[in-house]
């Protein structure tokens, strides 16, 4: 018999009940009690999706974030969260936010711990603060209490925790002290741990360990033997997990650790499945993830079974199969959408689709095919309706697809020869400013486009509305004295939302929200098909805008790296042939701005860095095509056209290369939290174009001085001449209020002129 189980399932509830209750909690709105019963409810709920598993996951529950229970369970806390109140749960909100609650008291406030991604998703966990007064000491009151909770609900409970190693690798050593020097100390309390689900008649545990499908240095491989070896007396059975990728290098070393299973990704890890059934010894178990886990696709059920029937001979009741991964980087569940198109819908599953399809496997195994017939025959409908459709397929585009050259992505002349004409055309000072794009989303700006949604104003009406913000926007800047001017984005309430709701093979579910952390969610839209552009996107506004100006107006445009790797995009073809079809209509874009007129033009890439593989050696292989996408969505244009680009962090010291590949004019940058050190970078690598390196850090409500703005560019003028510099904010103005932003562009303004006079 085959075992079934998941790794992890979506915990803020199918209609966000989670991230209302904690909003709720902490603005006071509720109790802590109706917070936890919020929570009781959700995870019955979530326990009843799962009861045809064979083990349920538990532990994977969270409040805030899972990395985070882990430090609070091995009694990891900084030292600044200790003794703030006795209510647990409050210091643990500290340490995730800075504070429990809106109108808390100053000397309850603590600096928040630092947020960073979860490997290769959207989410973002909890860095734990490693030093050398880091004593462990086990807390496991809250996990025991979710598994006593499951189990009274008769639950079979797998838990699910982090492993050791993974956990020291993903923390951060708030002193001189090698991590490494904490995992004795840190594997002893997991063992004291796995003692106490003894007592709770724990069978398995599931011991997550990500950081085996990246290149890992000696010391760290080491770590894993010397971890493993003291937990194997543990007295429970250990599922190692690992996930996200291939294991390559490591894979010797995770078949070699004396567990009890090993669950692999076997979505991205196909290849090696035979190699660790070789390398497995008999009497561990297996658990193949078969389910995309990271994707909302339906499973090709039948080609999984005639792939797995041999496996499942070859190992019988050692099988176990599982998601490849926790299944809370999908959507809950895809019943609660009622305006999808019903053939999109029909090729989609979310998370309780996922486990239903493991059902299906796990019967037609054991119980042979028949058993499941209907459901397989309408899988295979499905899947091949979706092969052939013709909401999917495009022609006209796979043709453009296939003229591709490298040509396309190539400028006319090199950057010399543009700057000289782009010179002559804007005839700018010394140290132009500009903005990123946005200008503050107000209530009112938003109401507008909701009621435009709503039905509640006409098009008409709208596009009123709408260019009066424009014409409010263009008239502060005029007054602020920026020199390259924007719209603004008024009509824009996501930077990929906006431009895939007009592209073609774009779907955008109602529900799909995914949570990227705390309780914050996005809902990524969906690539379903070719991608093309029926009409301009952006052209009415910017035009528009720049007919109320006799300044240069700077077109505003997201990328296609951006564009992909903030969606749920296809699986039936590469990642770089979706953001080619991305990079052809975009390109479409910039050459209609261009020909009205639009003479410089900002294409953003916020998330190119975000797509780097999670192994360094295949970092070229993804940069190139990634490039070459941004290449042809901006290189179209004629010489005296200026290309801008912006990316929302600033380390980008180790794909420097690429980023000068990109060849833009002009790229702006987010460096004003690290004080232009990352412009360190520029003494070595000769940046040949022109760059703003942000001084006015837009996620804070503060108002930078002249004078700090003064000092940031002198130190950036350090690195790049001085005739290449811009001056501009670090990212976006759309979050911040009016009032800050004029007085703080004032400021900017004002320091561009000081500098401009030295
Ligand atoms: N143009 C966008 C804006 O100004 C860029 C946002 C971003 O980089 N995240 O909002
Ligand atoms: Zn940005």
């Amino acid at each position: 018999m085959v075992t079934t189980h998941n790794l992890g399932f979506p915990r803020i509830g199918k209609h966000r009940e989670l991230k209302f209750a904690l909003e709720k909690y902490w603005s006071n709105a509720i109790s802590q009690d109706e917070l936890l019963q919020t929570a009781s409810t959700l995870c019955k709920q979530y326990w009843q999706n799962q009861n045809k598993l064979d083990w349920v996951p538990v532990g994977d529950f969270s409040f805030y974030d899972q990395v985070l229970d882990m430090s609070f369970l091995l009694g990891n806390i900084p030292k600044r969260a200790e003794n703030l109140s006795d209510n647990e749960l409050d210091n643990y909100f500290r340490v995730a936010r800075g504070r429990a609650f809106a109108n808390e008291s100053d000397c309850t406030c603590i600096q928040a711990s630092e947020m960073t991604k979860w490997f290769d998703t959207n989410y973002h966990y909890i860095v734990p603060e490693f030093s050398q007064e880091t004593n462990f000491s086990l807390q496991a009151q809250r996990l025991i209490e979710q598994i006593r909770q499951a189990q009274a609900q008769g639950v079979k409970a797998k838990p699910v925790i982090i492993g050791p190693v993974t956990y020291l690798w993903l923390g951060k050593s708030k002193d001189k002290i090698n991590k490494l020097d904490l995992l004795d100390s840190l594997v002893k309390v997991y063992a004291q741990l796995f003692d106490e689900l003894a007592k709770l008649n724990i069978e398995w545990i599931q011991v997550d360990e990500p950081i085996l499908v990246t290149e890992l240095e000696v010391d760290w491989q080491v770590a894993f033997r010397e971890a493993y070896d003291i937990l194997a007396n543990s007295p429970i059975k250990l599922l190692l997990a690992s996930y996200f990728g291939t294991l390559q290098d490591n894979l010797s070393l995770a078949c070699g650790l004396p567990i009890d299973g090993l669950h692999i990704d076997a979505i991205n890890a196909k290849d090696e499945v035979q190699l660790v059934i070789d390398s497995l010894s008999d009497n561990q178990v297996l658990s193949l993830g078969v389910v995309n886990g990271r994707n909302i696709w339906k499973t090709d059920l039948s080609a999984t079974l005639l792939w797995l029937a041999p496996i499942h001979q070859q190992l019988q009741g050692r099988l176990w199969l599982a998601p490849s991964c926790s299944l809370l980087h999908v959507p809950v569940d895809l019943d609660s959408e009622q305006e999808l198109d019903d053939d999109i819908k029909s090729w989609l599953g979310f998370a309780v689709q996922k486990l239903e399809e493991l059902s299906i496997l796990a019967q037609a195994l054991n119980q042979g095919q028949v058993s499941v017939t209907k459901e397989i025959a309408n899988n295979i409908a499905a899947i091949n309706a979706r092969k052939y459709s013709s909401l999917v397929h495009n022609d006209k585009v796979k043709e453009r697809i296939v003229k591709v050259n490298d040509e396309l992505g190539n400028r006319q002349s090199n950057y010399k020869n543009r700057a000289k004409l782009q010179n002559e055309k804007f005839n700018l000072p010394l140290y132009p400013t500009t903005t990123i794009g946005s200008f503050p989303q107000t209530l009112e700006v938003r109401q507008v486009r909701r009621d435009y949604r709503l039905g509640e104003l006409s098009a008409e009406q709208y596009i009123q509305a709408i260019r009066s913000e424009i014409r409010h926007c263009v008239q502060a800047q005029e007054h602020l004295g920026l020199d390259v001017l924007v719209h603004g984005e008024p009509e824009r309430n996501d930077m990929v939302e906006y431009f895939g709701q007009q592209l073609s093979g774009y779907a955008f579910s109602q529900f799909g929200w995914v949570q990227s952390y705390g309780s914050r969610c996005v809902k990524p839209p969906i690539i379903f098909g070719d991608i093309s552009r029926p009409k301009p996107m952006t052209l009415d506004w910017i035009t528009y805008a720049q007919s109320l100006t006799n300044k240069p107006m700077k077109g505003m445009i997201t990328g296609p790296v951006t564009m992909l790797n903030w969606s749920f995009v296809r699986d039936d073809q590469p990642r770089k042939t979706t953001c080619l079809q991305l990079s052809l209509a975009i390109r479409d874009e910039v050459l209609d701005l261009e020909k009205s007129n639009i003479n410089i033009i900002q294409i953003d890439e916020a998330a190119l860095r975000e797509g780097l593989p999670l192994r360094e050696s295949q970092w070229q292989a993804y940069l190139d095509w990634a490039i070459k996408a941004y290449r042809i969505s901006a290189n179209g244009v004629s010489d005296e056209t200026q290309i801008h680009t912006h990316m929302c962090y600033s380390e980008f010291n180790d794909i420097i290369g690429a980023i000068a590949q990109m060849d833009a004019d002009v790229i702006t940058i987010e460096t004003s939290r690290s004080d232009m050190e990352l412009l360190d970078i520029f003494d070595e690598f000769d940046y040949p174009n022109e760059i703003g390196p942000g001084v006015y850090d837009i996620h804070s409500p503060n108002i930078p001085s002249v004078d700090s703005m003064v000092k940031l560019m002198q130190k950036a003028a350090k690195h790049i001449p001085i005739k290449r510099l811009w001056v501009n904010p670090d990212c976006g103005l759309k979050t911040r209020h009016w009032d800050e932003v004029n007085l703080a562009l004032t400021n900017m303004v004002l320091a561009s002129q000081q500098l401009r006079r030295n």
